[in-house]
């Protein structure tokens, strides 16, 4: 059996005199789809910059646990080597480069390839998931909508080539209909085989879309298990999909 495509064991994290994480631990199988639930300042995003290395750019420390991703140590090393091993990250917030054309934004997404065919297969493979991409490649990544800009994003960490996609919540701030839209293409790219580790304040849609979830309360996992039975019990109906 191939090992997971991740796996987070006992992960604490600090900011400064902050614990924002404690003894967390994931797993995300090979092609698998999880997801991590949780309210303002669960912890959600910590736990991204941890796996996708970027935590010390926020003043971050990973205090203890392991990070592996396909039976590889992530911890401690520098964010370029981890998308080198196949991690990439959609930060929250999209962080496109706006005065940058569509088209250049998904290039910058390839810059570590050398493979200049892969390149262009997967330029062909974004293009062909996002059209609206396609119609507007030379135009300016700022002028997107909020929804075509969150498409641009994963568009973008599509062209690294990623056997993990890490998402920070991607229906932020959308029109439902978006919402939809985007939900359809995180579920075709996790049909072609990419594993992905989903960060959502948008419960019902979390659940929906990965086959297992975590609950993070305060920094620590307070409930897992596979998506409907997270969905059915009632302290997931009742705290975050506002029914009971
Ligand atoms: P949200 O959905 O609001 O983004 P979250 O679940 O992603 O919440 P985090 O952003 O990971 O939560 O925050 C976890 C805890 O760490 C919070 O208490 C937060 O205030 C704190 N924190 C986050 N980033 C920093 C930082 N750069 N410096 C200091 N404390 C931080």
């Amino acid at each position: 059996m191939s090992p997971p495509a991740l796996t987070v064991n006992d992960l604490s994290v600090d900011y400064g005199p902050v614990r924002a994480l404690r003894e967390v631990s994931l797993r995300v199988p090979e092609g698998g789809f999880a997801a991590v639930l949780g309210g303002n300042g669960a912890g959600k995003t910590t736990l991204l910059r941890a796996v996708s290395g970027v935590l010390p750019f926020h003043g971050g420390t990973v205090r203890a646990g392991r990070i592996a991703a396909a039976g590889t140590s992530l911890r401690g090393r520098r964010p370029d080597r981890i998308v080198g091993q196949g991690v990439v990250q959609v930060p929250e917030g999209r962080e496109i480069f706006a005065r940058m054309t569509v088209g250049e934004n998904l290039r910058a997404g390839a810059l570590g390839a050398r493979d200049r065919r892969a390149v262009a297969a997967a330029r062909d493979r974004v293009l062909r998931l996002f059209p609206v991409l396609a119609e507007r490649e030379r135009q300016r990544a700022g002028l997107l909508s909020g929804g075509e800009q969150q498409m641009l994003a994963i568009g973008r960490a599509l062209m690294a080539g990623p056997r993990l996609l890490l998402l920070d919540e991607p229906s932020l701030g959308l029109a439902p209909i978006m919402i939809d839209r985007i939900a359809a293409t995180i579920r075709a790219i996790n049909g072609e085989g990419i594993a992905v580790l989903l960060i959502e304040q948008n419960a019902a849609l979390a659940l929906e879309l990965a086959s297992h979830a975590y609950v993070l309360e305060v920094g620590a996992v307070a409930l897992e298990g596979p998506a409907p039975e997270l969905a059915s019990s009632p302290e997931v109906r009742d705290r975050y999909l506002g029914v009971s």
